[in-house]
């Protein structure tokens, strides 16, 4: 794998190719952005959606964060930056829809069903126990079915855990009031990395089946 300073070879490339082709947009994008669509993913540097999704600059708004979750509405101290990021693009931007894209292979979704890293001080683990702990209640049932190893239990973990941020997200006041408007989509996805397969979540079925 490059370093940084390898991948400026990699701007050297964009500089010369895409920023000069596409021009245009670019001068349109530095008056200000407009995206239609916000997509809630996870940082493992397999699953970029601008990638899946070939998708140009301004068109999703993007959170990458361990696991692709989104937390509760929650107005306790500390930083939100999921909630930072999901009102500046609900109630700002105005995008349209939420895509949150979980995926195959995900090492937070693992930690949450194995609870390995749970009781590790913080600089140890503690950070993303906590994090993936949002995840506690759906683990049960997974690992009372299909215990904590073996992609079985892992893939369970990795659909559930889409359902959870989806539920989450509508206890956020102004984005269950605009789906309830119509005004927002919210939709559930995951990228199977093995064999590179989209799979959009039937919120009325629970099931997940491959983009057509
Ligand atoms: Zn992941």
């Amino acid at each position: 794998m490059k370093t940084f300073d390898e991948m400026i070879e990699g701007y050297a490339r964009f500089r010369a190719g895409d920023w000069k082709k596409q021009h245009e947009r670019w001068s349109q994008l530095a008056e200000g952005q407009s995206p239609q669509v916000m997509v809630i993913s996870c940082s493992d540097s397999r699953v970029d959606p601008a990638q899946i999704l070939d998708v140009d600059p301004g068109e999703i708004f993007v959170v990458r964060n361990v696991a692709a979750l989104v937390p509760p509405y929650e107005t306790t101290p500390g930083r939100h930056g999921v909630s930072a990021a999901l009102e500046f693009a609900v109630q700002f931007l105005k995008v349209r829809e939420v895509v949150v894209m979980g995926h195959g292979m995900c090492g937070g979704c693992q930690a949450a069903l194995t609870q390995d890293l749970h009781g590790n001080d913080m600089g140890e683990g503690g950070f993303v126990a906590h994090w993936i702990d949002m995840l506690d209640e759906v683990r049960e049932p997974i690992a009372a079915e299909h215990g904590t190893k073996g992609r079985t239990a892992e893939r369970a973990m990795e659909l559930a855990a889409v359902k959870v941020s989806l539920e989450n997200l509508r206890t956020f006041p102004y984005v269950e009031a605009k789906e309830t408007a119509g005004d927002l989509k919210l939709r559930g996805a995951y990228f199977a990395i093995s064999d590179g397969v989209l799979h959009l979540l039937d919120e009325s079925s629970g099931e997940f089946a491959p983009a057509q």
